[in-house]
């Protein structure tokens, strides 16, 4: 291992390789294409596409796969070998500039949202050359976007992509009022960090909700828990570690800036963070991330769990979504910098996030509802349901002074004025000690908390970069026109701290106290999925969207529809689990425990008449009248999925539906099983138990 910089990205067709199998003038022109995002001459791709094929040959590689991803939120590949026929019948190796560029995998199965029916039933795979092309398991991978042969995308890069221009577009009409006219492109970065959970494979092969669902549907709480507050960064044991170095290496292998790793508060959970770098390819690394996680634990009789809430009574899992803005030449503009004038550019750009996350609070929240995450977001361990920003007690004493031309005194000056004073500089442990709060400013960057484990970062930030790019568009429309731009600046961060300060909340945000108050404040509680989604097709979001033409509006029904009926399957899929678990296994083995106690107390009188049975007889009568109550929860369960036909119709009544009745009722049925449990011998019970998944590892 004292090769990490030979292994890094030794398995990507990066700059480098380029830069060594590629004719001067092709590589020259590749650089080109990429960085000013045009297509690709078709002459240029196919000397691009026989060095990638030579590279991935020598490499072991049989087939290349434009790999793409979709609105299922995972990641999609088709395979097709490099082999032609001669017509020797022979074989040669062979990979054209077509094949690279764009691809045709029909994928007519993936999720549309109604746009495959509205529209053409194929879609296209397109290269996205600003992501390199890697190797995984002898297939030559090609990043690509995934559209309609109408041009609608089917995938979640294009829309990433194009919010990226967004932002970049706006951000630089702001640069160039500073008078900077260096800058080319603004890019927004990001380093998501991931949560997840390891399991033994041969207790996780036991248990379909697992199995299934990827959660467990059932499981008393056991003696001990997260309480002792042990886990946290504790020391890491051998198989784990074991697992996290192989994981770097692969990751590492991929070209994945893979950092710091530690065991986090639930037992037999842990994180692994990046290294920040620009959001597209933030978001092709963290998908790739989360499939090499689940391989490289296969590998050690492991299995990695992503789901948000795998165990009730603990922890859940999330995925902290670190985001910046920078320029390409690396200034990093939520930074305050050194001299009053870089410090008025940082608070116009914070005034921008802080009226985007005021005004879209709905379409943040929106961003990241999942049937999965609904377990965590306002439940005890995550940020709750409600959107709202920390900046810490400094800065925001800064903006309060900011807004009402009074003395700021944290830094001993008189009147806070913008581009005349140096704002102090804010030290990491006074911007990042509130862990409560969704959306937390930590020194130089944002920290959106809200993610769930499992989430492809790209949906949220596509909203992040549209939202900031629409406020960014309204700052540089008055500032344009503004005769005077200092005064001009001033009124308007005073302006944006008066409107929008109703979203800073730098308290508890678990407090019984926060959710009153934010109702105070007009502050939105959308606290199910449910509750959440229309909000994607109010009037104003649909607008962002297609002004900065991130979406067309029927991209984003189709979107809206896709979640809404994602939300119902999962829960459909969840339930059914529960009645098979119930009716084929729990039903079964506690009856025969039953039917062994009441052998028992037949035996012992048998033998010896007087002795007494009461443990026996009131154990059976215990776990009789609680069957008798689980086997009527599962009824009520199977009446009520029967009842899914006929609730209404239309994706958003079906969701409602499952949320308000299906998953209360499998909320009851839990509750009785999970006590039957905590009375049922263990070797009577049918599945490995949370002691056994959480602690025998
Ligand atoms: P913590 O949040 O645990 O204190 P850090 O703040 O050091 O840890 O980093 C958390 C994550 O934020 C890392 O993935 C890091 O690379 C990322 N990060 C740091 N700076 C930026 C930035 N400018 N833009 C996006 N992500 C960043
Ligand atoms: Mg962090």
């Amino acid at each position: 291992m004292s090769k990490v910089p030979e292994l890094f990205g030794s398995m990507v067709f990066n700059d480098d390789v380029m830069r060594d199998k590629l004719p001067k003038d092709v590589y020259k022109s590749l650089r080109k294409t990429i960085a000013d995002g045009r297509d690709l001459d078709i002459t240029v791709a196919n000397v691009v596409a026989n060095a990638m094929k030579d590279w991935a040959i020598e490499k072991g590689a049989t087939h290349f796969t434009h790999w793409f991803q979709p609105m299922t939120g995972i990641t999609a590949e088709k395979h097709d070998s490099f082999i032609s026929p001669q017509k020797d019948g022979k074989v040669i190796m062979d990979f054209s500039g077509k094949e690279l560029i764009k691809g045709e995998p029909d994928a007519s199965s993936f999720p549309s949202g109604g746009l495959r029916a509205t529209f053409e039933a194929r879609g296209y795979t397109a290269w996205d050359p600003t992501s390199y092309a890697f190797l995984k398991d002898g297939t030559l991978c090609i990043p690509t976007v995934f559209c309609s042969y109408s041009g609608e995308a089917l995938d979640k890069k294009t829309p990433l992509l194009r919010s990226m221009e967004a932002i970049s577009d706006e951000a630089l009409r702001i640069l160039r009022l500073f008078g900077n006219t260096t800058a080319k492109r603004v890019v927004t970065t990001v380093g998501p960090e991931q949560e997840y959970f390891l399991v033994d494979k041969k207790l996780y092969d036991e248990r379909k909700d697992l199995l299934f669902c990827g959660r467990t549907l059932f499981g008393a709480r056991p003696p001990k828990g997260q309480e002792l507050e042990d886990h946290y960064f504790g020391a890491i044991k051998p198989r784990i570690a074991a697992y996290m170095k192989d994981l770097d290496e692969e990751l590492w292998k991929l070209g994945i800036l893979a950092k710091t790793k530690h065991n986090e508060v639930a037992p037999a959970q842990h994180e692994l963070a990046p290294i920040f770098t620009t959001t597209n390819i933030a978001t092709d690394h963290n998908q790739l991330t989360m499939e090499t996680m689940k391989n490289v634990a296969l590998k050690h009789g492991l299995v990695c769990l992503l789901h948000e809430k795998p165990f009730a009574g603990v922890n859940g899992s999330g995925k902290h979504n670190n985001w910046s803005i920078s320029t390409d030449t690396g200034v990093n503009l939520l930074e305050p910098g050194k001299s009053p004038y870089e410090n008025a550019q940082f608070l116009l750009f914070l005034s921008a996030v802080i009226k985007a996350v005021d005004e879209y609070q709905d379409l943040l929240r929106v961003s990241v509802a999942s049937a999965g995450n609904d377990h965590r977001l306002g439940a005890n361990e995550a940020p709750p349901a409600i959107v709202s920003m920390f900046l810490g007690d400094e800065l925001t004493a800064i903006l309060d002074s900011i807004e009402n031309g009074t003395a700021y005194n944290g830094c001993g000056r008189s009147e806070m004025e913008i581009g005349v004073h140096v704002l102090p500089h804010f030290p990491k442990d006074t911007t990042d000690r509130n862990r409560t709060s969704p959306f937390a400013f930590t020194g130089n960057k944002f920290e959106f908390r809200m993610l769930g484990s499992t989430l492809s970062i790209a949906g949220p930030n596509i909203v992040l970069n549209t939202i900031v790019a629409e406020e960014l568009k309204q700052f540089a429309d008055v500032l344009e026109k503004a005769d005077d731009f200092k005064s001009a600046l001033n009124t308007l961060i005073k302006k944006t701290i008066k409107e929008h300060k109703r979203i800073i909340f730098n308290g508890d945000g678990y407090s019984a106290e926060w959710p009153k108050e934010a109702e105070k404040r007009g502050l939105l509680n959308l606290k199910s999925t449910v509750d959440a989604l229309p909000a994607f097709i109010s009037e104003k979001n649909i607008k962002v969207f297609t002004d900065h033409k991130i979406f067309t509006e029927t991209e984003v029904r189709s979107r809206y529809e896709i979640l809404l009926e994602t939300y119902g399957k999962v829960l459909n899929i969840e339930a059914l689990t529960m009645v098979d678990m119930v009716k084929k296994d729990i039903i079964p083995a506690v009856s025969k425990y039953i039917a062994s106690l009441a052998e028992e107390v037949n035996a012992k009188r048998a033998a010896c008449g007087s002795v007494p049975c009461d443990m026996e007889t009131s154990l059976i009568e215990k776990l009789s009248s609680l069957s008798s109550s689980m086997y009527k929860k599962l009824c009520a369960l199977d009446d009520i999925l029967l009842g899914v036909k006929n609730c209404g119709g239309g994706a958003l009544a079906t969701a409602r539906y499952y949320h308000d009745s299906v998953f209360t009722a499998m909320q009851e049925l839990r509750a009785v099983v999970d006590e039957l449990e905590v009375n049922t011998a263990e070797e009577a019970w049918p599945f490995p138990t949370y002691g056994d998944l959480l602690f025998r590892i």
